[in-house]
């Protein structure tokens, strides 16, 4: 579907959407795929046994987004249609912010933390470690190299409406604004770095005590399981409240709800800035046992614009 000679578009905001491929287990037990993505921007959800007819299907099971990742899309590819388009505003004095939503087990960590398929992980081939890779070959180019830029990395998670700092051993943070209204994560660990492998060790510490990696090990675990219910609530509040920034900052409206949930909360500097760019990843389980979890985090996502 995605040609690497499309041209990348430069939207203020971005929504993606990302369908991994049915892992081990779920082809073990022979679970429908039910996610299709027939072309650049579009997802098809279609219900289990369903004959898929690609040129019948009905509008409602098409989602729309700026780019639809297939399951053979590689994190490279990913990474060139999402963040790397916004490295370059932070050289600009922007702000840029791209971030992975979606269901435990849907391939946030795989996408944005690297890949972790084999026994050791690869850190390297993550959106974070690429983004790392563009932002020091920047900095070293002369015009910036006269700058005084000191890159630092942060590293935290918000989970159930809560925000943890995975650089400190998961210490649980506050979000205060303070009085020039910039939002703050109060406390968080700020790490200095000075090459791609500075940040890439504080991947792997960062993501090793992460909820979402821990996640995984529930990946099985389906309906009535508290632990995701509340995940699923918190997803949707996350989305609706983007949902509804996104549409008042298109209408100009003066009040615009950022404190409708942490997730906005927290990207209220990132939507507000002249030359800010924000890039959200929605990330999709294709298997039948998930699919009541995609269908909500489609629903959410789809014209966030
Ligand atoms: P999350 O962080 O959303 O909980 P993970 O990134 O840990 O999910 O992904 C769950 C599992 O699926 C992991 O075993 C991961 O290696 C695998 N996975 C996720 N995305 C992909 C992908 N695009 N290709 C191959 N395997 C993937």
């Amino acid at each position: 579907p995605l040609s690497l000679t499309d041209p990348v578009e430069l939207h203020r905001i971005c929504v993606c959407v990302r369908k991994r491929p049915l892992n081990k287990k779920e082809v073990t037990r022979k679970e429908i795929d039910v996610v299709t993505v027939p072309g650049k921007g579009v997802l098809l959800f279609h219900e289990p046994k369903q004959k898929v007819d690609l040129t019948k299907y009905l509008d409602n099971q098409l989602f729309h987004f700026d780019y639809s990742f297939d399951e053979s899309s590689t994190n490279d590819l990913v990474y060139r249609f999402t963040a790397k388009p916004l490295v370059k505003t932070i050289f600009e004095g922007g702000r840029a912010t791209c971030f992975a939503y979606g269901q435990t087990g849907s391939g946030k960590t795989h996408t944005m933390g690297g890949d972790f398929s084999g026994k050791a992980q690869d850190s390297s081939k993550g959106v974070y470690s690429l983004a790392a890779h563009d932002v020091f070959n920047l900095l070293q180019q002369r015009r910036y190299a006269d700058m005084d830029l000191s890159p630092y990395v942060t590293f935290f998670e918000i989970y159930n409406g809560k925000v943890f700092d995975l650089l400190n051993k998961k210490t649980k943070l506050r979000v205060l604004e303070d009085e020039g209204q910039q939002v703050q994560v109060v406390g968080l660990q700020e790490v200095p770095v000075s090459s791609v492998d500075d940040v890439i060790r504080l991947i792997e510490k960062g993501s090793a005590c992460s909820m979402a990696a821990c996640g995984c090990f529930c990946f099985n675990t389906y309906s009535n399981d508290r632990k995701t219910m509340v995940e699923t609530a918190e997803i949707n509040r996350s989305l609706l409240a983007l949902k509804e920034c996104i549409r008042s900052l298109g209408q100009n409206s003066e009040h615009i709800p950022f404190r409708m949930s942490k997730l906005t909360q927290v990207l209220r500097d990132s939507f507000i800035g002249e030359n800010s760019r924000t890039c959200m990843i929605a990330m999709i389980s294709p298997g039948m046992n998930s699919c009541d979890y995609t269908l909500n985090t489609l629903r959410y996502a789809d014209r966030v614009k």
